[in-house]
């Protein structure tokens, strides 16, 4: 980003700080009706709901994280929501609630929406994997191939506009690159009739708060293609 891009953006979340207790958030999407989007992969026939979805696989054991998670993670947010969360897998928190994001990383997460008048309401979040890596190592290839369906089937159920990966994992996962994260991220790609925005882990920005800034100006760039789906949605 230019110095007087980034410039740009930190007087804009430093306006934001001022105000935050007076943030304005946007009603969150409800029932509308949408046009279904049956990606490829995706468990046939596609469940009724994400709920019975739920239902249908929270038990799983068809690898063996199976046997070492403590919850499911199947994933939390508004069902009827346009934007869509792609992280890696659940980490200690996660494994411990059945609640994807709820660690450090969420709680960072969480802010980074609330920067840009977003919150749970208005996103659903969800991974990768659906249980626990032990010691939160990487995602094998194996494991991602398991739970691929559940993923795509989620997709399918919620189709929304626009899909963020928080990580290389959920890039390489859905867009089948392993292009650098600096490549990805910034701009829209477009996939499966979708928009994806990729942009850093949280936990990354976590690790390197210099890095932030990008993530903010992912973020509000994902706000934009937010405003704009709204609107097109209510033309
Ligand atoms: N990191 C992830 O990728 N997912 C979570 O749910 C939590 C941390």
């Amino acid at each position: 980003m230019s110095g007087e891009r980034e410039q740009r953006v930190r007087a804009y979340f430093e306006t934001l700080s001022l105000f935050e207790d007076e943030i304005y958030l946007p009603p969150a999407p409800e029932c509308e009706p949408r046009s279904l989007r049956v990606l490829s992969g995706a468990v046939d026939p596609l469940p009724i709901s994400l709920d019975e979805f739920e239902r249908q696989i929270c038990d799983c054991t068809k690898c063996s994280l199976g046997a070492t998670r403590t919850k499911f993670v199947f994933g939390d947010g508004n069902p009827q929501a346009r934007i869509v969360f792609v992280g890696e897998a659940p980490g200690r928190e996660e494994d411990l609630s059945g609640v994807p994001f709820v660690g450090r990383a969420g709680k960072l997460l969480d802010e980074m929406l609330l920067a840009v008048g977003l919150d749970r309401r208005h996103v659903y979040i969800c991974n990768i994997l659906k249980c626990r890596p032990p010691g939160n190592r990487d995602p094998e290839p194996a494991e991602k191939a398991t739970c691929r369906p559940y993923l795509r089937t989620q997709l399918s159920l919620i189709s929304p506009d626009i899909v963020v990966c928080l990580g290389r994992h959920a890039a390489s996962e859905l867009l089948g690159t392993d292009a650098a994260m600096s490549r990805l991220r910034g701009r829209v790609i477009p996939w499966e009739g979708m928009q994806v925005l990729v942009t850093y882990h949280p936990a990354y920005y976590l690790r390197n708060m210099t890095q932030r800034v990008h993530g903010d100006a992912d973020f509000l760039l994902m706000r934009k293609l937010y405003d704009e789906a709204m609107q097109s949605a209510n033309a």
